[in-house]
């Protein structure tokens, strides 16, 4: 046996052995689970096929992994024989090292300050978006550091520019990348596409464990179907595995394991080359020693696409910096928010009246002003051969993000309500006012040519110049509203498609119509719309409504056969407009679940935001397990929030009066929505009709509650 066989070979027998010893501490019956997952222990969920939840039946976790050990097939077939049997015992170690956190969970033992641990499937849910529209175009995950802290801080920043989230894992002697980062000023955080997972390597396997739940939440892949699992994370989840400053050899054992996902290893230390294998796109172990070359190797070695924008400013810029927030201690100047005025406008105008890159700021600039808190107004004139003032709010609404996405700059809000942060760093290394201009010239051109042919920005910084220019932008954005609001499904030729999450979901498709946006919430009838435009081969896609079928149901023949042939045939019908017949299926990025509740005759909703418990007895994370996918579930709907408000939720069933519970939080951001529609009605106080957790989070409670208010589901025609 070579050397490094036997290295791995001993090292996953001992981690089997500590697992099942560790096991034995604990009562057969005592609970073994990981918290807001619905995927119990979630690798040998999908692989193994197990719902693990006792000590007692965690036994068969270990049985597994000795026979994967020894190098024999399981009862599903599970067994990945390449690199001399390496890749099964690193697969059995995995296990095991899932089990042993699981265990120490069970003990009590958590991560501790500061580190992440397990990962919730919610966090996964708001990532998959994120990754389909290329916000996120890859996963790190980082064990060690390298040697010193201004080293990984470049390494970071090469992430983050290039839109990789880094998952941090371990130490070297006692120092973590974490301890480095902070010791370089670099904030740490989901924000800022840095998770710190925890302090051991032993962590490592809570970024395993998030990966296999990918196919599961996302593919339509069943518990059991390892092969499929597997591939899935092969094909579609673009993660790597960066190993720096030490490598032992539970690291290496690991490593042979984290191959089945087809996560290639890349190490700045002594260790042999290992080219393409079955289960990786190409090189498995790359050596890179140069910390100035290694992320790039990474990115290679992953075959990840990269978006750069390259843009004259001197901060850096990408996704991985829109989150992150200017606190007051790092504050240079505000802008808006509470304490002065603040708006931002776009505006089409005439050709002749745009001079392409023009930026103009009236008033002074920030290395002049005394003042901590300004006002501002941001007017963006945009020019196009074929004018479209249907997209000005869609390119308006993408200001907060180009202007967030430089670092040092933090954008909330949007139209007159802007709150505009810029830090002391930014201001150091020379941003000034023009700039926004010059990011949101470039950064339009970049994504809306096809809509947009010039751009010039105004900025006005003294107070009497945003007085008087916030009048015209209110007045257009009361007029837009209305231009919006008034449209209706029946009053389009076209609806839209929307394929953007295939990439994850590959046989989910969206239909967007004027009056039921995207269930991500992100993108409406109108964004689709515009889309299509920008890129005519796009995800987005109009369709020609056709014959209608169903009125009641809203269903077309078009829609169907269109459907059809984009879900992979696995769709063949599709209602926009019931809950509970052909109702549209989910990928698993939803906004909210719709779940009926029939002994209330009506249904409840969730939003991803709240993790309580609901009173179907499920919290938002088991519901969404049994939403997505692709596949439709009669009775659960994953829906944006604001189809909630419209006149065609749910119409099949009755619409928005079967709402019999939602989370307090949810109905106090759509409050003006719904006390409009409940007027609409005829029912003014339905909004206090609707439980919430305050009033009700059982069954019993629910019905008391219903009965009481004497909510209008009880009287309707039954749900099922
Ligand atoms: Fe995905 Fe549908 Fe949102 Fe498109 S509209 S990004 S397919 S959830
Ligand atoms: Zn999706």
């Amino acid at each position: 046996m070579s050397e490094l066989a036997k290295l791995i070979n001993d090292t996953s027998k001992s981690i089997i052995d500590m697992a099942e010893a560790s096991l034995k501490e604990l009562s057969p019956d005592q609970n073994i689970e990981f918290k807001d997952t619905a995927y119990h222990l979630p690798l040998a969920y999908a692989l193994l096929g197990k719902e693990i939840k006792t000590a007692s039946q965690a036994k068969d976790i270990i049985a597994s992994a000795r026979k994967l050990w020894q190098g024999q097939a399981l009862d599903n077939g599970l067994n990945v024989p390449y690199l001399n049997g390496f890749l099964n015992q690193g697969l059995a170690t995995l296990f095991c090292e899932e089990l042993l956190t699981a265990i120490n969970y069970a003990k009590g033992k958590t991560a501790g300050s500061g580190w992440i641990g397990f990962i919730p499937d919610t966090i996964l849910r708001s990532l998959g978006l994120q990754l389909v529209d290329g916000r996120i175009a890859g996963i790190a995950v980082i064990l060690g550091r390298p040697k010193d802290s201004s080293a990984a801080a470049d390494i970071i920043r090469g992430f983050q520019e290039k839109n990789i989230v880094s998952i941090l894992v371990g130490d070297v002697d006692g120092m973590t990348l974490a301890d480095q980062l902070k010791k370089e000023g670099v904030e740490v955080g989901l924000d800022n596409y840095i998770v710190p997972l925890g302090p051991d390597a032993l962590s490592s396997i809570f970024a395993v464990n998030f990966a296999i739940r990918a196919p599961l939440i996302y593919g339509g892949c069943k518990s059991g179907e390892w092969k499929k699992n597997l591939e899935y994370c092969q094909e579609r989840v673009p993660a790597f595995v960066l190993v720096l400053g030490k490598l032992d050899e539970v690291i290496v054992t690991t490593g042979m394991g984290v191959l089945n996902l087809g996560f290639p290893i890349i190490t700045d230390m002594d260790a042999p080359s290992v080219p393409k294998i079955e289960t990786t796109k190409f090189e498995a172990i790359v050596v890179e020693k140069d910390y100035k070359k290694i992320v790039a190797r990474c990115v290679e070695t992953r075959d990840i696409k990269i978006k750069v924008h390259k843009l004259d400013i001197p901060v850096l810029y990408g996704p991985a910096f829109e989150g992150e927030r200017v606190r007051k201690e790092n504050l240079y100047v505000e802008f808006g928010g509470k304490k002065a005025m603040g708006f931002e406008f776009l505006k089409y105008v005439d050709m002749d009246k745009v001079e392409d890159g023009k930026v103009e700021l009236i008033g002074p600039d920030i290395d002049v002003i005394k003042e901590q808190s300004l006002p501002l107004g941001i007017i963006v004139e945009v020019a196009a051969r074929s004018a479209k003032e249907d997209f000005e709010p869609i390119l308006e609404r993408q200001l907060h993000r180009y202007l967030n996405e430089a670092q040092g700059i933090m954008h909330i809000g949007q139209r007159d309500i802007i709150w505009v942060r810029i830090s002391q760093e930014a201001f150091k290394k020379g941003l000034r006012l023009k700039h926004f201009g010059v990011i949101l010239h470039a950064m339009i051109h970049q994504e809306y040519s096809a809509i947009v042919d010039k751009v010039q920005v105004k900025i006005y910084s003294n107070k009497k110049d945003v007085e008087e220019k916030i009048k015209e932008a209110r007045l257009s954005y009361t007029k837009r509203d209305d231009r919006l609001s008034g449209m209706t499904d029946e009053a389009v030729e076209d609806f839209y498609s929307c394929a953007l999450c295939q990439s994850f979901a590959p046989n989910h498709i969206c239909v967007i119509t004027p009056e039921r946006l995207g269930l991500c919430g992100a993108y409406s009838w109108l964004d689709a719309k515009a889309n299509f435009q920008i890129s005519p081969a796009g995800a987005n896609q109009p369709i020609q409504k056709g014959k209608i079928l169903d009125d009641r149901l809203g269903q077309w023949k078009n829609i169907n056969d269109f459907v059809y042939k984009k879900s992979n045939s696995t769709i063949d019908k599709v209602s926009m407009y019931s809950l509970i017949e052909s109702p549209q299926s989910s990928c698993g990025c939803f906004e909210c679940i719709v779940a009926m509740v029939p002994e209330a005759n009506g249904v409840m909703i969730v939003h991803r935001d709240y993790a309580g418990d609901t009173p179907l007895g499920m919290t938002f994370t088991t519901l969404a397990s049994s939403v997505g996918g692709g596949v439709q579930t009669p009775g659960f709907l994953g829906v944006g929030k604001l189809y909630l408000t419209s006149k065609k939720f749910i119409l099949a069933e009755g619409g928005i009066k079967r709402i019999v519970w939602m989370p307090k939080d949810l109905k106090e951001f759509l409050q003006a929505k719904l006390e409009e529609r409940a007027k609409e009605i005829g029912d003014p106080d339905f909004v206090s009709k609707i439980a919430d957790e305050t009033s009700a989070t059982t069954l019993e409670q629910l019905l008391e509650f219903l009965n009481k208010a004497k909510h209008p589901a009880l009287e309707m025609p039954s749900l099922i």
